[in-house]
């Protein structure tokens, strides 16, 4: 038995272990323009679970086609369940989590479930090189965090293509702006080794420090949150300290392609190997292309 990734391009992946498919995150289809496998969620016929990060519409947006086309249970913050009712969803289809539950998958495979962090997309438009070091932006409250994602969303509406923005208005039904949700991270466990899987650039150190996966899925895109505030640092010194955290035996990137030109950039993953290179024990990076059936576990 082996454990397959499969990415389907932003932070979906899904994960082929003893038997079953698991979608982590949701978000399949893509603005005219945008890096993507081509595909849409309605083409997905295989799912036994999804596993959603958070509620924002690039990682829930595709779910609700996901489980009407597949026998598929999501499992997600509170707030994405919301999402997912207003569009038709059976309540019965669905598990509410916030951190602190595991849930047994299948005979052999479990996940738990634990709090973390969004990245700060209120300090940014376009996101920035990982390479580049951004400073400030601590101390800024709730208030002005909402000011400044108004801006962004001004930005998203009038400084992106016409493709973008239709694509913003399609794949928002049911938000009515609430929010990330919660940001949440999964530990999988099965019968081969334990995997991780992290949606957007956050985390608590608390938590993260206590995890110990073999393979960890990590963010690699935006603006680092470390327990609530800014990286004072690049976002290559992110990621890579989170792999200091985990002490995984090999980590994957996330959310690190061209998902929607305007606001996304192709993240060049150089600076984040190089990184991680100068941490002191062996750490295997995997680079997979979009649906490459990578096997991970066993390593
Ligand atoms: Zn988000």
């Amino acid at each position: 038995m082996a454990t397959y990734l499969d990415w389907y391009g932003c932070a979906t992946f899904s994960l082929r272990t003893s038997g079953m498919t698991i979608f982590l995150d949701a978000y399949i289809d893509r603005p005219e323009g945008a890096q993507g496998t081509g595909l849409t969620a309605s083409d997905i016929t295989e799912a036994d679970y999804i596993l959603i990060g958070h509620s924002h519409f690039d990682h829930l947006w595709g779910a609700e086609r996901i489980i009407e086309n597949t026998d598929a249970t999501l499992i997600g913050s509170y707030e994405s369940v919301r999402v997912m009712e207003t569009l038709g969803v059976p309540l019965d289809r669905m598990i509410c989590v916030a951190g602190g539950e595991t849930i047994d998958l299948g005979p052999d495979v479990t996940v738990s479930v634990h709090p973390s962090q969004h990245s700060c997309v209120w300090s940014h438009a376009q996101m920035d090189e990982p390479d580049v070091v951004c400073l400030g932006d601590l101390g800024v409250h709730w208030h002005e965090q909402q000011d400044r994602f108004v801006e962004l969303m001004k930005y998203l509406t009038t400084e992106t293509s016409e493709a973008t923005r239709a694509h913003l208005q399609e794949s928002q039904p049911g938000h009515s702006d609430r929010g990330d949700g919660g940001a949440l991270i999964y530990l999988i466990e099965t019968p081969e080794g334990s995997v991780l899987f992290q949606d957007t650039s956050g985390r608590y150190d608390g938590i993260m420090g206590e995890l110990k996966p073999d393979v960890a899925i990590l963010a690699a895109a935006g603006r680092g949150n470390i327990n609530g505030e800014p990286i004072q640092g690049s976002l290559a010194q992110f990621v890579a300290q989170q792999v200091d955290l985990l002490r995984p035996q090999s980590v994957v990137f996330g959310h690190h392609d061209n998902w929607m030109p305007g606001f996304s950039i192709p993240v060049n993953t150089e600076p984040i190997i190089s990184e991680i290179e100068n941490l002191p024990f062996d750490v295997t990076v995997l680079e997979p292309g979009y649906l490459e059936g990578t096997t991970i576990l066993p390593l």
